[in-house]
């Protein structure tokens, strides 16, 4: 029996669900708000776990492309102190597989492959219940029903609130990134300090991480703990209030270059040779968020449990893309597609609770009033 489901969302966790059931012949309809692939730039590096978003690949049948396109080289990662001192380097090793690199962009094309993506719907409510099943209402005015509804529709889901009442807070820390393009030609001497990884450093309370993407392309994140109010202040047209417009490029480099003042001149050209600056203020829904259960519709990813980005939301969000479709493929009837749902849930809710208190905790020592935090954080985690 063929089951009616739609996926709401063509992020890492949208796709990989349809990729994964569409190896499985089982059609599925992916609903996605943006015009087409490319209509906004698709965001960084991503680097995709052995165990979580290489699992999900392997699922996917797409293992071996993944490993042609990605970079195990960019699992490298220099520790620096805010007078420019390198306080640990550590290399990768060819072969290693653990965690490499890739754009999101080319995941998202590698995914993407021949699924056959309905672009610009927008959806605005989803309705469980109906005598047709669970009605999805889309921006269009047009609505359409299915039997099986997933919300992958990321941190600010409009699925969730058919099943959920939880709503993303702000963790007090907020990112401003900004990028280099050709970094190698332009700017030889950033390229040694990044290596083929990342470059990060921790001061008080801030810290400013650069990674490298392919094609000498290069993200800065600058992370730091203020109250809303100011983000919200960046974020507001020029001329209002004492905020920032983050249009205004140069004002927002100097606002940053005074926060970072006093760090070495080699790391904040990272900050001066940046183009144009885009603030995420960092959200997260409640640590164990689960929901009682509702037939016909689910989350997966952000949607279900939005963490701060500490290199496990994607992974997690494709890994439940993966396992969902494998438990829909094999569920006969409709009250076997429900307990396979309900099962899937529970199994994503304790998994997705253990990395959202590593990675709340996480947070905390990357962003703190002591920068020896951070560092013991890394001597934890990364391999010696
Ligand atoms: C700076 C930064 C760095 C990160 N680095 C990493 C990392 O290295 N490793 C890692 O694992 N994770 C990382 N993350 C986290 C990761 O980006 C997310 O966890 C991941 O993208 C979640 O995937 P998703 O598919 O659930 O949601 P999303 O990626 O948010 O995708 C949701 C999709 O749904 C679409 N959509 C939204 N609303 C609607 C609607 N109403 N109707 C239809 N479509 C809609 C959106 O357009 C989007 O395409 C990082 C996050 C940030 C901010």
């Amino acid at each position: 029996m063929r089951h009616r489901i739609a996926v709401i969302g063509g992020g890492p966790a949208g796709l990989t669900f349809a990729r994964v059931l569409h190896r499985h012949d089982h059609p599925v309809t992916v609903l996605e708000r943006d015009p087409a692939p490319d209509a906004r730039p698709p965001g960084g590096t991503l680097d995709l776990h052995e165990g979580l978003g290489q699992l999900a690949l392997g699922k996917a049948g797409l293992l071996a492309e993944f490993q042609a396109l990605s970079r195990p080289e960019g699992q490298a990662m220099r520790i620096l102190d805010t007078d420019g001192t390198v306080l640990r380097d550590w290399q990768s090793h060819p072969g290693d597989q653990a965690n490499p690199e890739i754009d999101r962009g080319q995941l998202r094309d590698l995914l993407l492959g021949p699924l056959d993506v309905q672009w610009g719907r927008g959806v605005t409510e989803v309705v469980p219940g109906t005598r047709d099943g669970v009605l999805v209402r889309f921006a269009d005015g047009r609505q359409e029903t299915f039997d099986l509804v997933i919300g992958a529709d990321g941190a600010w889901s409009r699925v969730r609130p058919a099943i959920s009442s939880a709503t993303p807070h702000y963790t007090g820390v907020t990112l401003v990134e900004t990028s280099l393009d050709d970094v190698d030609t332009r700017h030889p001497d950033l390229a040694r300090l990044i290596g083929d990884g990342s470059v990060a450093v921790y001061g008080v309370n801030r810290a400013l991480v650069a990674q490298r993407n392919s094609g000498g392309h290069v993200k800065v994140y600058a992370q730091f703990r203020a109250p809303l109010d100011r983000h919200m202040g960046l974020n507001r047209r020029a001329g209002m209030d004492t905020g920032l417009d983050l249009a205004d490029v140069e004002a927002v480099r100097s606002s940053l270059l005074a926060l970072f003042d006093g760090w070495a001149a080699p790391v904040l050209d990272l900050l001066r040779h940046g183009t144009a600056f885009v603030h995420r203020p960092l959200y997260v829904l409640p640590v164990s968020h689960t929901w009682a259960h509702v037939p016909g519709v689910t989350l997966l990813g952000d949607a279900a449990h939005l963490m701060p980005p500490l290199g496990a939301g994607a992974n997690l969000a494709m890994l439940e893309g993966a396992e969902l479709a494998e438990s829909v493929a094999a569920a006969p009837g409709p009250g076997d597609l429900d307990e396979a749902v309900r099962a899937f849930e529970e199994q994503m809710w304790a998994r997705a609770g253990r990395w959202a208190k590593i990675t709340a905790a996480g947070l905390e020592r990357l962003v703190n009033p002591d920068p020896t935090a951070a560092l013991a954080l890394f001597d934890e985690v990364q391999p010696s």
